[in-house]
């Protein structure tokens, strides 16, 4: 039995287990047991029921009791309203006491008398001088008379439809079957022993084994904060695997020469510039220098441009497509949604539309300025530039020469989709933009293999926007305002922080069930509503109604967060708005204030909080005084820190399995040094299980000339 074994070589799963687990993308063992648990519970001392006299036993009064009893008159109670109890009573030989089970019918079934179990929970009184009762326990059936199973034990989360309990047997199972198949050292371990030394980090067998079976003297707290020795090593190496790929991607792509070239020169570019009904700020100039720098290299360019909504990136783009054209190349610009290509290929058309062929090819329609036959033409290189989805490069489109790819919005797209496009046989030069601006030293540790630049000036005679900041419940105001914008042409957006009321730490946060509808009669327009819960389609409709001005108003989800793009935006509401951070808030206020017509005036932005705490007061004022993205990300980072600020921005960085950009920063920054140096050392022969890791992760990354040798 291996760890990278099929899951089904495991005891315990057969077929129809295995396909349920794999229906969760739990194919291997290893998938298993990357799976971490959640938490851990201490039940290291096994204690004993108390007596009706007993005053308050030790076990109660410093938290959860554990102990082993038999369970008697086991039944279903019927409480009040949807609330479901099983009570049964537990006697450990010595005394008895009750127990009670919420939300869990099931086990009225399950649970069998006179057997013993391990139960595990808080123990009270029911009133001052009641009777104990223990609630809501997990319980365990256990073998025989003899106490086994204490210690530290794992709590998991469901994986797919395979519930905690039968994952936590799993991964114990696992643990156990390896260690008698292959000993202790059970899984091939490929991260060198320098940086273990160095770092002082476990095999990473060992470290597996800790996670999911810790050993009795470990300490609770560090494994439950993620923090014991055997999580660091998951980490650091997921960060050093990521690192190393990245630096070998940059290696790589340096090495390997691109086969177009571009026809242009200084003048070439002037041309295309003065083509433009404006003139580029001082910050297009410059980043266009560095894009056209690239094109004229030997390597394939790839580069990050970052910059504001509105700050002029998608003119960049065009001017590049236009070179490429006038070189006999052709260009694909991709965009996240079908909705946003839409836009992209009207904006296109309308720009360069003249001066080269366009198409827009998304899965409802393929359209191209001049109306011939699009997928041939893409094919014969009569198209010049292709404007869509990702699916464009992902699916069947065939280019006859693909010289440049424009990716709009970074992060649906990773290292391994650049990675494909290079397998396809494409070297094109890739150019990415985002809206979402991290400080420069944080984008070059989390997109180590991109060149970074930075469009920090907005386009003259953009319209200002104005933000207030309210804890007034109250909506008159807010409603009076953006009236007064609807009545003169403007479309507003309301954003809700839910789709449904909430619980707990969500409880009394306005949501869009609830509170949409006494906005959409408030407003009194036309209004639709997104989510992430609708569909796709749907979502991408009800945007297109609000685009074209069937709709006026849109009350949203954060859905709305990226690349809409409907310049008679003029009014944002954001409810909630404690609950949001300053990057994800600045990005929402980016959907208003985009257009120049002077006719619309000014946009105004509303973040209606709550009872915000000091450091989301904090938050709003920065907020409330700078449009400005840089200043905002450079203001968040010195609040918070590095890792906190890319740790809580999800969306717009790489996901780790095991590492937390907030918790583990400084593993990353170690891995990222480690990795710089690593790569030299590569090809050594003590690393060939690290290169067959890299290999796994993005086949074909490391060169034969470095070493690699496939088992
Ligand atoms: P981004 O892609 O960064 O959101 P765009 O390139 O789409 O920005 O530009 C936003 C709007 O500003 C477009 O309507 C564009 O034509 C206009 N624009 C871009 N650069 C300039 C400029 N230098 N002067 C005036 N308008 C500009
Ligand atoms: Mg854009």
């Amino acid at each position: 039995m291996d760890a990278r074994d099929p899951i089904t070589s495991t005891r315990g799963v057969g077929p129809v287990l295995g396909r349920r687990l794999a229906a969760a993308g739990c194919r291997r063992i290893v998938d298993l047991l990357a799976h971490l648990p959640l938490r851990y519970e201490d039940r290291r001392t096994l204690g004993r029921l108390p007596g009706a006299d007993d005053a308050a036993t030790e076990s109660a009064a410093s938290g959860p009791l554990t102990v082993v009893a038999r369970l008697e008159n086991v039944k279903r109670a019927f409480g009040r309203r949807r609330f479901s109890r099983v009570e049964a009573v537990a006697c450990d030989g010595a005394a008895r006491v009750d127990v009670v089970w919420f939300n869990r019918p099931y086990l009225a079934r399950q649970l069998e008398e006179g057997v013993p179990y391990l139960l595990h929970g808080p123990l009270r009184r029911r009133g001052e001088d009641g009777p104990w009762q223990l609630s809501n326990p997990s319980v365990e059936r256990i073998s025989g008379e003899e106490y086994c199973g204490g210690g530290l034990r794992p709590v998991y989360g469901r994986i797919g439809e395979v519930p905690p309990s039968r994952v936590a047997r799993l991964a114990a199972d696992a643990i156990r079957g390896l260690r008698e198949a292959s000993g202790p050292d059970w899984i091939e371990e490929w991260l060198p022993r320098e940086e273990r030394t160095k770092h002082q980090l476990p095999r990473l067998a060992a470290a597996l084994t800790e996670v999911h079976s810790p050993s009795p003297d470990a300490a609770i707290e560090n494994l439950n904060a993620r923090r014991s020795p055997a999580h660091a090593r998951l980490s650091y190496g997921e960060f050093l695997l990521q690192q190393l790929q990245l630096a070998a991607v940059r290696r790589q792509r340096r090495r390997s020469g691109k086969t177009h070239r571009y026809r242009a020169d200084g003048a070439a570019w002037t041309a295309a510039t003065g083509l433009l009904p404006f003139r580029l700020t001082g910050g297009q100039e410059r980043v266009l220098g560095e894009i056209a720098d690239d094109l004229g290299r030997k390597e394939p360019m790839l580069r990050l441009v970052q910059g504001d909504v509105g700050s002029g990136k998608t003119v960049l783009a065009a001017l590049s497509c236009l070179i490429a054209a006038r070189s006999d190349l052709q260009s694909a610009l991709m965009a996240p949604t079908e909705l946003l290509a839409e836009q992209h290929f009207a904006s296109l058309e309308r720009l360069l539309g003249s001066r080269m062929t366009i198409a827009l090819v998304t899965s409802s329609q393929r359209v191209a300025s001049d109306a011939g036959a699009v997928e041939e033409r893409i094919a014969d290189g009569g198209i010049d530039l292709v404007v869509g989805t990702h699916a464009l490069i992902e699916e069947r489109t065939r280019f006859a020469r693909l010289g440049l790819a424009v990716i709009d919005e970074q992060h649906r797209f990773g290292v391994v989709q650049r990675q494909s496009l290079a397998r396809k046989g494409l070297r094109p030069d890739l150019l990415v933009m985002t809206a979402t601006p991290i400080p420069r030293s944080l984008a070059l540790t989390v997109y180590g293999d991109l060149d970074v630049s930075i469009l920090d000036e907005m386009p003259p005679g953009r319209r200002q926007i104005e933000t207030r900041v309210t804890t007034d419940r109250r909506m008159e105001d807010a409603v009076n305002e953006v009236r007064r914008r609807l009545d003169s042409g403007g479309r507003a957006y309301v954003v809700f922080p839910l789709i449904d009321s909430g619980e707990g730490a969500a409880a009394g946060l306005p949501s869009l069930r609830e509170s949409g509808p006494k906005w959409a009669r408030a407003l009194g327009a036309p209004y639709g509503i997104v989510h992430g819960r609708l569909r796709r389609q749907e979502r991408d409709e009800t945007m297109g109604r609000f685009a074209a001005g069937s709709i006026q108003v849109l009350l949203a989800t954060t859905v709305i967060e990226v690349g809409v793009d409907v310049p008679e935006a003029t009014a944002m509401v954001i409810l909630g708005a404690e609950r949001f951070g300053l990057a994800q808030l600045h990005q929402l206020r980016g959907r208003i204030g985009r257009g120049t017509d002077p006719a619309l005036g000014d946009s105004l932005c509303i973040a209606i909080a709550g009872e915000p705490s000091a450091e989301a007061k904090r938050r709003l004022e920065v907020f409330a005084a700078s449009t400005d993205g840089f200043r905002i990300a450079e203001e968040d980072m010195r609040q918070r820190g590095p890792g906190e600020i890319l740790g809580t921005r999800q969306a717009g960085l790489p996901q780790f399995r095991f590492g937390d950009l907030a918790r583990d920063w400084s593993w990353l920054v170690a891995a990222r040094q480690d990795a710089s140096e690593l790569l030299d050392r590569l090809a050594d022969p003590a690393n060939a299980a690290l290169r067959r890791q890299l290999e796994r992760r993005v086949p074909g990354l490391v060169s034969p000339e470095e070493g690699s040798s496939r088992p």
